[in-house]
């Protein structure tokens, strides 16, 4: 296991807003968090997916092209201009494999019946393919207008902006909130 504390963010109210939300920007350096295998599988843990452990030499380099072909969809869409057709391509490739990932259960006692998440650990194919289809769910839906980028401008997480008055601005006040209002204070006291 590694030492250090995962930096994960969950911060974009969507599960494939959280997994595009794995490349963060720290002292203005572009940090991939999803650097091996281990890494895949304790986000999808923190993100309370079960993975199967034992990934293949093609899984990693699939999750980091679906990841990039959602984030510049993702990008189009707050931009408001039209997605890559290959980045399309790529996401409806995987959509192609979802599937529910779940068992109907029957409880004998009262014979009600009960859809249930399936017991077995998710293979990297249907993480896949359920992400690109939470991401396409979200995107063909009327919240696709509350896709966000935070507004710091050396941030580059995004957010799906479920705040009254979608007035949210920062990914989260820790990260950049905080920040911007320190920068504010500091600005405004040297123009006194
Ligand atoms: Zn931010």
């Amino acid at each position: 296991m590694k030492s250090e504390v995962t930096p994960f963010v969950f911060v974009g109210n969507n599960i494939a807003i959280d997994f595009v939300n794995t490349e963060i920007m720290s002292r203005g350096v572009l940090i991939d968090l999803l650097q091996d295998d281990e890494d895949l599988v304790q986000w999808a843990h923190e993100a309370g997916l079960n993975l199967k452990n034992r990934l293949n030499a093609t899984d990693l380099p699939a999750t980091l092209e679906l990841r990039q072909a959602l984030r510049v969809i993702c990008l189009a869409r707050i931009d408001r201009l039209p997605a890559p057709r290959k980045a399309l391509a790529i996401l409806n490739q995987h959509l192609a494999n979802h599937s529910t990932h779940q068992a109907l259960k029957c409880d004998k006692d009262n014979n009600e019946y009960a859809l249930i998440p399936a017991q077995d650990a998710l293979t990297i194919p249907v993480l896949l393919a359920n992400l690109a289809y939470e991401g396409a769910k979200l995107l063909a839906s009327p919240q696709a207008a509350q896709l966000k980028h935070c507004s710091n401008a050396e941030c580059v997480l995004i957010f799906k902006d479920t705040s009254r008055g979608q007035k949210r601005r920062w990914c989260s006040m820790d990260l950049c909130g905080n920040r911007a209002k320190v920068a504010t204070h500091y600005r405004n006291n040297l123009t006194r």
